[in-house]
């Protein structure tokens, strides 16, 4: 496979990643998903947006986001050495407000009023919420009164930035019970609004856009590390949930053969079904939420039961790109367990004094094990968010981690 020309092929005209992806709709929505598939075509071309994106990108997101040296932690750990890309220090804290922000442009250049999502913790809401304060749109946020309540914090933040908050008490009363309301919202109001998806997964031409938002993670850090060190980083990594902040961190370096690209899924507390969402590793094809992918399934076919202690990582499926790297063995899929995750997490915080997202210790933790076995070369990380959210969580499980300071 030649990967020169990779990102002209994929996807193709029908969303597809090789037999991967594409639209699975109700007919109302074809046109609707077509309408935004045309714009955006239309629109990622013209200088006026593209100018725009990049200004956004620099004066409000505080792009570009450095990469640093973890010379301390490396020390520890043996002769290669680690580097993050710090999407932690992107406003908002994590990488979503990357694809948020151009979602919300193309909500703006589409002549559209009003964006709405679903939100699990919250954090989807909350960059969702501050895109549409910054463009001045409408937004509506569902969300399961289950989380609602677990999440106060994020509620808060939501509703400070202007956005209503739907709480939603049916079922579950969780994720896939906001999922369909935000849906139900979307069938009778998608002529003046915009199902602004959180990751690189649902329906044409969302992973596509998606990843296009998000590859400037990985631009500048291959430009950023090329500057830093003269060669590129011998392995990329990154923590894979639907998989937004991987992909864009994956692809700018897809033609680049000897790099060696691994995505990160979560292992929670093991290997039975219900413990963990390493729908790679464990699942099979299948369509779920309108997209053709590797997916984790009951014995119905309906989507499994997941867990993660990172609650950005709990999803039952992958983006269908991923599938497809996947399946063409350009990209590998390695799991951490939430145990190796929390170690991560209060290293990186001892040792160097960042305090990592649960999600991105994912990839740290994939990272640190990698550090040991190799005798030389570096590993690049993307830290796709900072731990202030998981703090209240990790300190009343874990303590502040004198069981983790120490390297064995
Ligand atoms: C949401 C989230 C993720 C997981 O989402 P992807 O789409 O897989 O990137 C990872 N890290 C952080 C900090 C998140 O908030």
């Amino acid at each position: 496979m030649d990967y020169s020309t990779y990102l002209k092929e994929y996807p193709d005209k029908d969303g597809r990643f090789g037999k991967f992806g594409g639209a699975y709709l109700p007919p109302q929505l074809v046109p609707a998903m077509q309408e935004i598939n045309d714009a955006y075509l239309t629109i990622c071309q013209s200088s006026q947006f593209i100018n725009e994106l990049r200004r956004i990108r620099r004066e409000f997101q505080g792009r570009p986001t450095p990469i640093y040296h973890c010379e301390r932690l490396s020390r520890k750990l043996g002769k290669a050495q680690i580097y993050l890309k710090r999407e932690d220090l992107n406003h908002t804290g994590a990488h979503k407000l990357n694809h948020c922000m151009g979602e919300g442009l193309l909500a703006k250049f589409m002549g559209k009023k009003r964006i709405i999502a679903e939100t699990g913790a919250g954090q989807h809401g909350v960059a969702l919420a501050t895109a549409a304060a910054f463009f001045g749109l409408d937004c509506t946020i569902y969300m399961g009164e289950v989380d609602v309540a677990k999440q106060a914090p994020n509620v808060a933040r939501m509703k400070v930035l202007g956005t209503k908050v739907v709480s939603v008490s049916r079922g579950q009363k969780t994720l896939k019970e906001a999922v369909d309301a935000a849906f139900e919202d979307y069938m009778e109001n998608y002529k003046d609004t915009i199902y602004c998806i959180g990751s690189a997964v649902g329906p044409h031409p969302f992973p596509m856009m998606v990843r296009d938002f998000q590859m400037v993670v990985g631009y500048e850090a291959r430009t950023q590390f090329t500057e830093m060190m003269g060669h590129l980083p011998d392995v990329v990594t990154a923590c894979v949930g639907g998989g937004s902040n991987s992909i864009g961190m994956f692809l700018p370096f897809v033609a680049d053969s000897a790099v060696e690209i691994v995505g990160v899924e979560p292992l929670g507390r093991g290997t039975d079904v219900g413990d963990h969402a390493a729908s790679m590793t464990y699942g099979s094809e299948g369509v779920m939420h309108g997209f053709d992918s590797i997916m984790l399934k009951d014995s119905k076919g309906e989507p499994a039961p997941v867990y993660s202690i990172a609650s950005g990582l709990d999803y039952p499926s992958v983006g269908p790109e991923h599938a497809f790297l996947n399946a063409l063995g350009r990209v590998k899929y390695e799991t951490a367990s939430d145990k190796e995750a929390v170690d991560a997490f209060f290293k990186l915080s001892r040792y160097e004094g960042i305090i990592p997202a649960l999600e991105s210790s994912h990839a740290l933790a994939y990272a640190m094990r990698r550090a040991k076995e190799m005798d030389h070369g570096s590993i690049l990380v993307n830290l796709s968010g900072r731990g202030d959210k998981d703090l209240d969580y990790v300190i009343e499980k874990y303590g502040y981690g004198d069981d983790f300071k120490d390297f064995d």
